[in-house]
């Protein structure tokens, strides 16, 4: 394999708090481990269209604290295509990069583990994203954030509710993933959490409704992941209009709130950590893996299994949020 010397970082879809400590993290330890970096702007996007740039030490100052990405994010349909691939890889030949680290989500990751089987390009990705939904990391980058800005909201929401009688369904984000509503709903006491985990198996809306919405409350708050399968608040709230209207129903959806602020301390420590470990990474011959956290434990987590696998919801908090509740 080719010695590297120069790592090109780019960070991919959907932004996530803690991309800009990831950012400064990749970049700080790829410097003191004597690797040169190249910057390339808006995702896949900035390698094909030649968005690249030198980075240094300077350029990832003042940024860890921020959230969104200096880098800028976006989507890139080109990439997705063998020409568009093949056009990123001209660019990467002339900003002579060898060897780069995506950080993103799913689709990210999924871009990246298909370039690399096509080109002998080491890649190494971080789990970025606020779903928590990529399998093999105990948590992803964004995440702790985005959960307690879904807590705040909802802290916010109760105390306007708590004067009516009336059923709350709050979306929150997590494409196709409960990790925001479930652990969103324990910590901020709510009633239960409809999500897309369970949703072939059981009627959550029925369970609900005849577990719970008690009139010694004043009001029942629960949040839902968004979902094609349960249609997300505005679904359910449509079906307990038709089918339970005794109930009078509110929707709230959280949408892009939840992706901004400032990274929380454990956003901050985890981005940073996987920062230097997808250096090592690269430094130990690894290619085409994500890096992960098991158990406190950086772990290397092939891109087949981080984008392929489900990753289970517990349900042991499902069991807690259902006890708490009553
Ligand atoms: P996220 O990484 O947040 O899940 P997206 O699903 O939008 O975001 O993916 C981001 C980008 O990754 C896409 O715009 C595209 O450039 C690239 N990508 C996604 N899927 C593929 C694929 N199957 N092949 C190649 N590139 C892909």
């Amino acid at each position: 394999m080719a010695k590297i010397k120069t790592i090109g970082l780019l960070t991919s879809g959907g932004d996530a708090p803690g991309m800009n400590a990831a950012i400064r993290a990749v970049t700080r330890s790829a410097i003191f481990s004597g690797f040169k970096v190249k910057g390339i702007y808006r995702g896949y996007r900035g390698l094909v269209t030649d968005e690249i740039v030198d980075f240094k030490t300077q350029n990832v100052s003042n940024i860890i604290h921020h959230g969104g990405t200096v880098l800028k994010t976006a989507r890139c349909k080109e990439f997705a295509t063998v020409e568009g691939r093949q056009q990123a890889y001209e660019n990467m030949r002339k900003h002579e990069i060898d060897a780069l680290v995506v950080i993103g989500g799913d689709g990210s990751l999924t871009g990246a583990r298909e370039f690399a089987a096509e080109y002998d390009v080491p890649v190494v990705g971080l789990p970025g994203t606020i779903d928590n939904d990529l399998y093999g990391t105990d948590h992803t980058i964004g995440y702790d954030t985005a959960l307690n800005t879904v807590m705040w909201c909802v802290d916010r929401i109760r105390d306007t509710a708590s004067s009516h009688e009336r059923l709350f369904f709050i979306e929150v984000m997590g494409r196709d993933a409960g990790f925001l509503a479930l652990n969103g709903a324990i910590a901020s006491g709510a009633e239960a959490a409809i999500i897309p985990e369970i949703s072939t198996e059981v009627d959550q809306l029925a369970e609900l409704i005849k577990n719970g919405f008690r009139k010694s409350k004043n009001s029942s708050i629960v949040l839902v992941a968004e979902s094609p399968i349960t249609g997300g608040a505005m679904g359910l709230a449509e079906r307990v209009r038709k089918e339970y209207p005794q109930y009078d129903v509110r929707v709230t959806i959280l949408g892009h709130l939840q992706r901004g602020g400032s990274p929380t301390a454990c956003d901050r420590i985890l981005a940073s950590r996987m920062g230097a470990a997808a250096i090592d990474a690269l430094l130990e011959g690894q290619r085409n893996v994500m890096i992960g956290d098991s158990n406190e434990e950086i772990v290397y987590v092939p891109f087949s299994k981080a984008v392929h696998k489900n990753k289970p919801i517990d349900p042991e908090l499902v069991e807690t949020l259902r006890r708490l509740s009553i």
